[in-house]
């Protein structure tokens, strides 16, 4: 017996042991920074002024199908770059692509370098109908005040559009020649199903471009604190983003008088199959993304967590099971079930003839849409519910490279830009979908990120009301984007 006591308590002290020196080991405080920052001159007012004239322009996507881009609004956001960004005109070649969509080429002087494609699209989400009156200022009148920029397009997406000519335009000013080539790709219709991102790519790859050594597009941005218990300013640079797919649930039913019902209606039976869906959501995973995402962020936090983020083989599931209390970061760590439509039956006293439900599923990096397909068919296990898939899906975009030279690049431009001590640059899993996906098979240096600063708040913004962004941290984006130019040409 004092044997077996002995052994367990040998055995406790090599696993504390374990615990405590992995902690130390893998998460022993954050390192400084040792990049140096760097001033960027700007010329802060033209700048403004540009995306406020940019928001101008009604380039609005209507839902699919319903109405047509306004292509003069289209043409004249064209013409407002043209007049805003001589340098960039001059220098560079400028192409439509597939009709309303800007392809940059500015030629490096060694064309052998793999290049670089700095994305971004040029359409708007409409204003939600009835919700006009609540903007302080009108979404289409490009309003400066109160610190920021007012309008649809000020963080989705004509920032990123207008930063990066920015900074192209003050490279140019400063006498900047790129040794790789550098793309600029702007699409027109990424809220609407992004086929111009497509075009785009398709463009580029017919003249032979080598898988490039940076795209960055939209996504992520710079989150002042509060990212799933840290205190400190992380940065989060999408390295994926999950797949889309919505399944279509449907009942036949026998129809005839509601006097005679049978046990269970095509309604009722479509009811149980939508219950079972929701008790059995898919599993957590902490891998990819998100696992490197956990890594760079536990060493600023308290030590019970970090002991945990540092011991997973331990407290995985516990980890997990934390995280997924909150919407947002269980999003991260599953494909996420939404029962989004239901339609069936007529009229009160007629039994459906047949019930159907929309399902909405945003897939985790290791599953597909035909393994999440088949999990869905098993936990209904009712043969008598149709599952077919409808509309647009993709699967979950490949993993780019976080230790590869694009993020590199990425990383050492925001902190020469945006020296905050502390500051944490991380890989992490876009949630929702952008043009990128298109990239990723391409270039395992495939990244979304915008340098600017965006509080909770502001992403509420982005495809609501008052949409804006502060002066402040727009112009950390154009000094990123004439930074990173450079940084990237280096690398
Ligand atoms: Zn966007």
């Amino acid at each position: 017996m004092k044997k077996v006591l002995l052994a367990l308590l040998a055995l406790i002290t090599v696993v504390v042991a374990v615990l405590v020196i992995n902690t130390a080991r893998l998460s022993a405080g954050g390192t400084a920074s040792t990049v140096a920052p760097v001033a960027v001159s700007v010329d802060s007012a033209g700048a403004i002024a540009r995306l406020a004239s940019a928001v101008r322009f009604e380039t609005v996507s209507f839902e699919e199908g319903t109405r047509p881009p306004d292509s003069t609004a289209f043409r004249a956001l064209h013409e407002h770059l043209r007049l805003s960004f001589p340098r960039v005109h001059q220098r560079l070649v400028r192409e439509t692509v597939a009709g309303l969509s800007l392809l940059y080429t500015w030629r490096g002087t060694d064309t052998t370098l793999a290049p670089v494609v700095l994305m971004g699209h040029l359409d708007v989400v409409p204003v939600i109908p009835g919700t006009e009156g609540q903007w302080t200022h009108p979404p289409y009148g490009g309003v400066i005040a109160d610190g920021y920029i007012w309008g649809r397009g000020t963080l989705d997406d004509k920032v990123s559009v207008l930063a990066a000519l920015e900074g192209a335009e003050g490279a140019l000013r400063a006498g900047f020649q790129p040794k790789r080539t550098v793309y600029f790709a702007f699409g027109h219709d990424e809220e609407v199903g992004g086929s111009s991102a497509r075009a785009l790519k398709a463009e580029l790859l017919k003249r032979g471009i080598k898988p490039p050594a940076l795209v960055l597009d939209e996504g992520g941005a710079i989150m002042p604190g509060a990212v799933v218990g840290t205190r400190g300013t992380v940065a989060l640079v999408g390295a994926s983003e999950k797949g889309f797919l919505s399944l279509q649930l449907s009942v036949q039913g026998t129809g005839g008088h509601s006097s005679t019902p049978p046990a269970h209606t095509a309604i009722g039976r479509l009811a149980t199959a939508i219950t079972r869906l929701e008790a059995e959501p898919f599993p957590l995973v902490l891998d990819g993304p998100a696992l490197a995402m956990m890594e760079r962020l536990r060493g600023g936090m308290p030590y019970a967590q970090r002991l945990a983020l540092s011991n997973l083989w331990l407290f995985g599931p516990v980890v997990a099971q934390g995280m997924a209390k909150k919407p947002a970061s269980a999003a991260m760590l599953r494909t996420t079930t939404a029962v989004t439509i239901i339609d069936g039956g007529v009229k009160a006293n007629v039994l459906p003839i047949d019930a159907k439900a929309t399902v909405n599923f945003r897939i985790r990096p290791g599953e597909t849409m035909a393994s999440v397909t088949e999990y869905v068919k098993r936990v209904i296990a009712d043969t008598g519910v149709r599952v077919e898939a409808v509309g647009f899906r993709t699967d979950p975009s490949p993993v780019s490279d976080a230790k590869g030279t694009g993020f590199a690049a990425v990383e050492k431009s925001l902190r020469e830009v945006f020296p905050e001590p502390g500051l944490v640059v991380t890989p992490y899993l876009v949630t929702g979908g952008t043009d990128a996906r298109n990239w990723s098979d391409v270039s395992n240096q495939t990244f979304r990120f915008l340098a600017a600063p965006m509080t909770a708040d502001a992403l509420t913004r982005a495809h609501g009301t008052n949409e804006r962004v502060g002066l402040g941290g727009y112009l950390i984006a154009v000094r990123f984007y004439e930074r990173l130019l450079r940084n990237v040409d280096a690398m």
